[in-house]
């Protein structure tokens, strides 16, 4: 089933009885080639990338629940790459260049839209460090402009500029990033893989991984032992509970992190707006709810639910930000399990045992990477070696002292 204006139209006026599944659901075999642990938006795209880039046919995504029920449908759907260090600003631009070319690749309206984020200056000391990462994107090729506080009041005119404690001094724009349709993402995915012939197996959690001399040889699962020759772990905020099960230790912490929607409005923010006097951070939705979130709840959990002091945080940030935000009604919150790394980089890469394969650490930012974390883990899986853009995002960098320690903060998961 191709996806198109025809097929939208014939449907109308057929009583839309042509509508099939969009992927379909297959017993799991004896083995496969790769199996990726995980149908988050990274794993689907893992397989994705597999079969379409480099060939690979014998595929399973093994999910412990249903296809998307993790981050990957949970999160406030920011998509930009305003990176400032070499190591990450190559990928999350790589990543970009696959979202302006994702609903072509995948024939699916994932509603991707470059509405831009605009970064707002509160301090001159901010003004200097947003110049620093404005160029340093630009370096990299992406794009980015420096606004001063008339530029910013002219796009939004309804925030609080004269707030004496946070005034408003400008922002840093990149006016293609914005915002995608965050489930959408993951069944365009799901049904790209299974259209090339990737299982995807849903209800099948993996309960251990079977290592012999050093080597990965299969996985335990809920649906029996499922052999495999190369096993890529894909798994977000049970990273550590997976990788346990290799004896492994991760230098990852799980943490809760909720978003937020209001009432729908009448159209009112057409871009990204991030406060940065707080963590706070907003777009619209096209349904008009407000889509916003602020801080990671600040204690370790694996409960995809959260807890009232950080509501209460995130609200005054939206109320130092634009005032108005008071007179809308909360509709919905909800929490995801977050995997945050220990200087709030990534990592993709092999590990101490043979045929088994991590992509994990995505802290707060995780969604926006998921076209270029799919296609290097699929890179990795395939070739062994590390895909360009991703070759910082080593495990042993913390033994080794190369951290990515975006914004200097430190190993400090509450900071990053
Ligand atoms: C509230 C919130 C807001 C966010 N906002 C943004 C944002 O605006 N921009 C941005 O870039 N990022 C954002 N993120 C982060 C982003 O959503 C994540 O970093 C990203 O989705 C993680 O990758 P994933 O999609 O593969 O994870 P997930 O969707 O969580 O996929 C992991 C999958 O693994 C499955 N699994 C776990 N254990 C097992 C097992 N033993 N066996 C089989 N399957 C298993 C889970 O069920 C899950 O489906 C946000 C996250 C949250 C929670």
């Amino acid at each position: 089933m191709k996806f198109s204006g025809f097929k939208v139209v014939k449907e109308a006026l057929t009583g839309h009885r042509g509508w099939g599944p969009l992927w379909r659901d297959p017993e799991p075999q004896a083995a496969y080639d790769i199996i990726v642990v995980g149908g988050g938006g990274h794993g689907l795209a893992t397989a994705f990338y597999l079969a379409k880039e480099f060939g690979q046919a014998r595929v399973a995504v093994l999910e412990k629940g249903w296809l998307g029920s993790g981050n990957i449908g949970r999160n406030t759907t920011i998509i930009r790459s305003n990176y400032l260090l070499p190591g990450n600003e190559p990928f999350y631009e790589f990543s970009m260049k696959l979202w302006e070319n994702l609903e072509q690749e995948t024939n699916f309206n994932s509603m991707v839209s470059q509405r831009g984020i605009i970064n707002l200056i509160h301090t001159d000391a901010q003004r200097d460090a947003y110049r620093r990462r404005g160029n340093a994107m630009r370096l990299a090729g992406a794009d980015a402009e420096l606004l001063d506080r008339e530029g910013v009041r002219a796009r939004l005119p309804y925030l609080n500029f004269d707030n004496a404690r946070f005034p408003i001094k400008g922002g840093l724009m990149q006016a293609r990033a914005g915002t995608a349709r965050h489930d959408g993402v993951a069944w365009g995915y799901a049904r790209g893989a299974d259209q090339r012939g990737v299982d995807l197996i849903q209800n099948c959690e993996v309960t251990g991984l079977r290592i012999e001399n050093g080597a990965v040889q299969g996985v335990e699962t809920t649906r029996g032992f499922i052999g495999a020759k190369k096993v890529g772990v894909a798994v977000a905020g049970s990273s550590s509970r997976v990788m346990s099960m290799a004896g492994m230790r991760l230098p990852i912490e799980s943490h809760v992190l909720q978003a937020f929607v209001s009432e729908g409005l009448k159209p009112l923010i057409d871009t990204v707006i991030t406060f940065g006097a707080g963590h706070f951070y907003i777009s619209q939705s096209d349904k008009g709810g407000l889509v916003f979130g602020g801080d990671i709840d600040g204690y370790n959990s694996y409960a995809q639910r959260g807890n009232l002091p950080v509501i209460e945080d995130v609200a005054e940030g939206g109320m130092a930000l634009m005032p108005m935000i008071g007179r809308a009604r909360l509709l919905r919150a909800w929490g995801g399990v977050m995997d945050m790394s220990m200087d709030g980089s990534p990592i993709i890469d092999r590990t101490p045992v043979e045929g088994l394969y991590l992509n994990a650490g995505w802290c707060y930012g995780g969604f926006k990477a998921t076209p270029a974390s799919g296609y290097a883990f699929a890179h990795l899986l395939a070739t062994d070696r590390p895909h360009e853009t991703a070759a910082a995002y080593r495990l042993d960098r913390f033994a080794r002292g190369h951290l990515i320690d975006e914004k200097g903060a430190g190993a400090q998961p509450n900071l990053h």
